[in-house]
């Protein structure tokens, strides 16, 4: 009995809290969306393997699913196929030119 009252006084104020917060810190559920990327200023680059960050499966390992949901894989090669070099050997030129410049 107490705990009833008890939980709808716990969760009246914490809707309210929400609603208000929402407007006030967009920022904060876009950040939770993505772990995994950091400052805005940075470029959308893996020096290191050649792709945006935000599609490298090897360093997003939580991307793997998402290609593989949509058919997307390379089996072979553990890539996504659109990121397949080695069987799309003309996506190099395309990531080559993604590729941020270094130095202006
Ligand atoms: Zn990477
Ligand atoms: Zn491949």
């Amino acid at each position: 009995m107490k705990y009833t009252q008890f939980a709808s006084l716990l969760v009246l104020p914490c809707l309210l809290a929400l609603s208000s917060c929402d407007k006030k810190q967009p920022a904060e559920q876009s950040k939770a969306g993505t772990p995994q990327q950091t400052a805005a200023a940075e470029p959308d680059w893996c020096a290191e393997h050649g792709v945006p960050e935000s599609i490298c499966t090897r360093c997003n390992k939580k991307l793997i699913a998402e290609f593989k949901k949509k058919g997307d894989w390379c089996k072979e090669h553990d890539l996504p196929e659109s990121q397949c070099i080695l069987c799309n050997p003309e996506l190099k030129e395309k990531f080559e030119a993604m590729k941020p410049k270094e130095g202006k």
